[in-house]
């Protein structure tokens, strides 16, 4: 969230500052005066943006994001892996194709002598129902 945040705020950062550059709002300020000799090179000799800086600069700018985000690549947030309780969910098997389902967001649900079965997708279900000995003969 951090890196994000980083790369908004320069992405921003050269916007904020090159765009009105770009647009010559320095140029009322060195109408009368001149452009400094030293600012000319980034200004030109009127107040605008050398255009190739101004290419420089955007591409500095991915420069940054880019660097950030490959620093967001070595991060890997720790994953608590828990095959029966995925986040307190209660896990269950798909007696059709043996998958495992979380009871409360299993695509389809059939019962069969009193006993509720899960299924990862409608497919499972009908063929289930269609013939729900073939699959529960394996059950031990
Ligand atoms: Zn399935």
């Amino acid at each position: 969230m951090k890196t994000i945040k980083q790369n908004l705020f320069w992405a921003f950062a050269y916007n904020v500052i090159l765009i009105p550059v770009a647009a010559g709002i320095l140029y009322p300020f060195f109408i009368y005066s001149g452009v400094p000799a030293g600012l000319q090179f980034i200004l030109g000799q009127y107040g605008f943006l050398n255009p190739m800086l101004a290419a420089l600069a955007m591409a500095a700018s991915s420069v940054t994001v880019v660097s950030n985000s490959l620093r967001l690549k070595g991060f890997r947030p720790p994953q608590i892996k828990d095959s029966n309780t995925k986040g307190g969910a209660q896990m269950t098997i798909d007696p059709v194709c043996k998958m495992e389902v979380d009871e409360k967001k299993a695509a389809a649900t059939s019962e069969y002598k009193g006993q509720k079965y899960y299924f990862c997708a409608m497919g499972c279900k009908k063929a289930f129902d269609t013939n729900p000995e073939k699959y529960l003969t394996v059950k031990k």
